[in-house]
Formats: C-alpha cells, sequence, structure tokens
C-alpha cells in the first residue's frame, strides 16, 4: 500500500488563552484552508515568533496558525530554522511538551512568552483504525518507510498513531523532505 507524504512547514496550534493574548477577547480563528486530516485547518491567522535570546535569537514572521485550538500552545519549526538561534528545540511528537523550548510569540494585540512549547516534529503516521489492521500495525509503533526518488531515503523511528478520524499520510518536516527531494507531498512504503 502506499503511503501518502505531507510536508509540513514551520506553524502554531494555539490555546484559546494564548489566542485571546494574541488577537483579543473573544476572537475566532477562520478557516483560510482545510488540511488532509479532518479535523485540522490551516487559519487566516498568523503570529510572528521569536527563537533563542531576544538579543540573539531569530525570528520568523508569519507563521501560519493550524487549527482547531489545543490544551497548550505548541510551536513546530525545523532544525534548520533553529540553527543560529542558540536554541535546538528537542524533536516530540505534538503534545509532548514537557521541557520543550522557549518562544515568544507576537500578535496584532499582545505577545505571549513560553517557557516551554517549542519543539522539532517528530516525524509520524497518521492511520485510521481500518488502515492500521490493513497495514498490521498498531497505535505507538515505530516503522520504517522507504521514499523512492532520485535520492531515495528510508525514514526510520516513524511513530504510528491511530484514530478513527485520522487519514492514511506521513508527515515530514521540511529538513527531511528536502532530504528525500520531496516537494509538498510525496509517497512511500511501509518496510
Ligand atoms: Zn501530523
Amino acid at each position: 500500500m502506499k503511503i501518502p507524504i505531507e510536508v509540513s512547514a514551520r506553524h502554531i496550534h494555539l490555546s484559546q488563552q494564548d489566542l485571546e493574548k494574541l488577537f483579543g477577547q473573544g476572537y475566532e480563528l477562520k478557516k483560510f484552508k482545510q488540511l488532509t486530516q479532518p479535523s485540522d485547518f490551516a487559519a487566516e491567522e498568523t503570529v510572528d515568533i521569536q527563537v533563542g535570546s531576544k538579543s540573539g535569537g531569530k525570528k520568523f514572521d508569519k507563521v501560519r496558525v493550524v487549527g482547531p485550538l489545543r490544551e497548550q500552545t505548541q510551536v513546530e519549526i525545523s532544525l534548520t530554522d533553529a540553527i543560529g538561534s542558540g536554541t535546538i528545540p528537542p524533536v516530540r511528537l505534538s503534545g509532548n511538551l514537557k521541557n520543550s523550548a522557549e518562544v515568544v510569540l507576537y500578535g496584532p494585540v499582545g505577545q505571549v512568552e513560553l517557557e516551554e512549547g517549542l519543539i522539532i516534529a517528530q516525524r509520524h503516521l497518521h492511520c485510521a483504525t481500518d488502515e492500521a489492521k490493513e497495514l498490521g500495525i498498531n497505535n505507538g509503533d515505530a516503522v520504517a518507510v522507504q521514499v523512492g526518488s532520485e535520492r531515495p531515503v528510508i525514514f526510520q523511528n516513524v511513530l504510528v498513531r491511530v484514530r478513527d478520524s485520522y487519514k492514511l499520510c506521513m508527515h515530514l518536516d521540511t529538513d527531511e523532505a528536502n532530504a528525500a527531494g520531496i516537494n509538498k507531498i510525496g509517497e512511500g512504503v511501509i518496510l
């Protein structure tokens, strides 16, 4: 079975509280584009972020917000983004933010300074329950996915995340995709 691949550029998931600090009380995200996972959408809103120290770090403007809102704000960047900022965030699965890196967010109304919330995303495979059964894999498994291209790569330790609402798709960050010659979308096979 072919595994579709999508590339995640740097982006932000916001909590209700931080959304209101950045955009104002009672503010609601506006949907810009539906994403492949049925629950997720790219919002119209973007936020500027500061990574590393305020004097010597790096600033990224207009980082896309991805909805819906989450329990805790999470900022995902690539290792290439982080290099030169003075901070190398840990590689983590989404939602696992304990002792992750600090980051500052700037919105049109206010700013939010987070002691943790900045990560490099762990490569992972979204999978619906019936798809997981068909592939013979389970939630929490680590699989290897081979990508055939001009510069073929085998991605190891791809963590499987099974949920009824998910749709089969491997998520890579821009560094991983660039290394395999994937531009935005691609496909692979589980070894
Ligand atoms: Zn994902």
